[in-house]
């Protein structure tokens, strides 16, 4: 096999993750101490896991991590009144609300009421927003680190043809926004789309997020493709539970220039970008809070002003 094409995701991720410490330890450094609440509401096991993983992480960066767990039954007002006393902690940065949520809650209202510049997993609709004006807003963690992936395997995406197949909200059109700012050209099939396999065969970049195993193999890539395998699906193969990613990946493999692999692709860059995202907003409220004290006091002067930067 040719690992030289297989794109090492826990690689890049600790690469992300070693650059976020650095940057949380200037902060500190600085009077700063990024902070990221973690609320899961019910015990879904598979919530569970990216739950600790998350405040595992967390912890590694030297970000401070809260984490509130909540029962199945917590009536979505007192989820409400939680993230409203989180939005107005100042010693909170960054909000997480693991998903999926109870059926009793409605998703789109609470992710709405997290504060945009708290709203970590870029789902709120002033960050959505942003995104597609190409404006620097948080952005979901897993079309970010695909990106950075794609940056780190072709340099320059500028002109490139991207298929991204998918258009869920957290994975497919922010990914396709992504990448239009980044000036590739870019097409988004779905699941009524004609012929994807023949729109995918012209991309020099494809990004599968569709959530059906194997479902794209050599036939689907044009030679020397660049491909982002985002899928997660649990099969059983060989009398073994193992996850596979929405790429036939030894299929694929000998066609492509670049692929990730799944597991051990997307899955850790996605982590390691919550944990970004928690600084960047730091670093974000701190300025904010900065330009307000400076609007409100007439004796302030610009040589007063702290003005930190991280990478
Ligand atoms: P969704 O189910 O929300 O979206 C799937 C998308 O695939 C939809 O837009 C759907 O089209 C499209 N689709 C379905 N069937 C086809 C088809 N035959 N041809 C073309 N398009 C099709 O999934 P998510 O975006 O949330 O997740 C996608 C995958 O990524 C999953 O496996 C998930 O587990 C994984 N994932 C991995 C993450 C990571 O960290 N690595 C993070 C998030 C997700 P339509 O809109 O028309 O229904």
């Amino acid at each position: 096999m040719n690992t030289s094409k297989v794109i090492d995701g826990k690689a890049a991720a600790a690469r992300v993750l070693a650059s976020v410490k650095a940057d949380v330890s200037k902060l500190k450094s600085d009077g700063i101490e990024p902070a990221l609440a973690v609320i899961l509401v019910g015990q879904d096991p598979a919530s569970q896991v990216y739950v600790r993983n998350k405040i595992l992480r967390a912890e590694e960066a030297g970000i401070r991590s809260l984490e509130y767990r909540l029962s199945a039954e917590t009536p979505q007002a007192e989820l409400l009144k939680l993230i409203t006393e989180l939005n107005d902690d100042h010693s909170i940065n960054g909000i997480l609300l693991q998903l999926p949520l109870p059926a009793h809650i409605e998703e789109a209202l609470v992710l709405q009421a997290i504060a945009p510049g708290k709203d970590v997993d870029g789902f709120h609709s002033e960050n959505v927003g942003g995104l597609s004006q190409g404006r620097n807003v948080l952005t979901p963690c897993t079309p970010s680190g695909c990106m950075q992936l794609l940056e780190d395997a072709c340099g320059d995406l500028s002109g490139k043809h991207a298929v991204v197949i998918g258009r869920s909200n957290i994975v497919g059109k922010p990914m396709a926004a992504l990448l239009l700012k980044a000036h590739c050209s870019v097409t988004v099939v779905h699941s009524r789309s004609v012929d994807a396999k023949a729109l995918c065969r012209q991309a020099d970049i494809v990004v599968a997020a569709v959530g059906r195993p194997r479902m794209i193999d050599s036939s689907w890539l044009k030679p020397g493709a660049v491909v982002i395998d985002v899928g997660i699906n649990r099969i059983e193969e060989d009398g073994r539970s193992r996850l596979v990613g929405d790429v036939d990946f030894d299929s694929a493999l000998p066609q492509v220039s670049a692929i990730t692999p799944v597991p051990g692709g997307v899955g850790p860059m996605t982590i390691a970008f919550l944990m970004k995202n928690t600084v960047t907003a730091a670093l974000q409220q701190f300025h904010s809070r900065q330009a307000h004290a400076q609007q409100s006091t007439t004796q302030s002067s610009p040589s007063e002003a702290v003005c930190l930067s991280i990478s």
